[in-house]
């Protein structure tokens, strides 16, 4: 079942680059496997998918740990002259939901990319855990495009202050602005809200800010990835469409 998901949506994604006269390597799928259980997260990495999005810290440190043995399930030792490499392996984790200062040093060096930054004192904490490790953490700025009271994220107004404000930290690197769209049964609906937030991902651009690239657009999800895809997305965040509804009740 995940594997056929995972087929659909790879289609889906290679369509709607077509209509919009792009390349499908131009937009990168990730996984949101939030409340699903591991042996959900290993079909799909057998299935091909390397990036998964998390967003809670204790559930992306778990789920961190247990998957460090899906390589060495791949690579029998009696088919490979080399042992595989345990301490490594080839996945890579997005942490896409709200996250809060006190936190960020259990994932600093988990996380191939946050994309939930909307103030300057949670990017001063990362910028503080990441000198601390000797690394540099890539982010993305969330912006509340639709300014949902229920939301986070920047106003797109406040966007560049942040950004320029955020510049001056010399280990965290904003490479691009993610957005939660508003929930409808009509993707069309959030057309102008992708439209608004690659608008804004162009202005920013043009500024040139140094230690500033916009080179991601996060934006889509199972409702509305086709939609933010024709409008620019280079970054989607699928978590229903790849593993099916979520229950919290349990
Ligand atoms: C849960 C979540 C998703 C995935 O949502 P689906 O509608 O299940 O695809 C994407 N982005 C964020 C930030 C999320 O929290």
């Amino acid at each position: 079942m995940i594997q056929d998901n995972i087929t659909k949506v790879l289609q889906n994604i290679e369509s709607a680059c077509k209509r919009s006269h792009r390349s499908k390597e131009e937009v990168l799928l990730i996984a949101v496997s939030k409340t699903k259980p591991i042996e959900m997260l290993k079909e799909a990495y057998e299935a091909g998918i390397r990036e998964f999005g998390e967003n809670k810290v204790q559930e992306l440190c778990d789920k961190e740990e247990k998957v460090k043995d899906f390589k060495t399930f791949h690579n029998q030792p009696e088919s490979t002259e080399k042992q595989p490499d345990n301490s490594t392996n080839d996945i890579h984790w997005h942490m896409i939901g709200h996250l809060q200062r006190n936190k960020v040093k259990y994932i600093v060096d988990k996380v191939t990319l946050i994309h939930s930054v909307d103030s300057l004192r949670l990017a001063e904490q990362i910028d503080i855990e990441a000198k601390k490790k000797g690394i540099l953490v890539d982010i993305l700025i969330e912006i509340n495009i639709a300014s949902e009271e229920s939301k986070f994220g920047v106003k797109p107004s406040e966007a560049e202050e942040l950004i320029r404000e955020i510049s001056g930290l010399s280990s965290v690197r904003i490479k691009g602005l993610m957005t939660v769209a508003p929930y409808t049964e009509n993707a069309e609906e959030n057309r102008t809200y992708f439209k608004k937030m690659h608008q804004l991902y162009v202005d920013i651009k043009e500024k040139n800010i140094d230690n500033v690239t916009m080179k991601i657009l996060s934006m889509g999800m199972t409702g509305d990835y086709e939609v933010a895809i024709e409008e620019g997305s280079t970054m989607v965040r699928v978590g229903t469409g790849i593993f099916g509804e979520r229950n919290y009740s349990e």
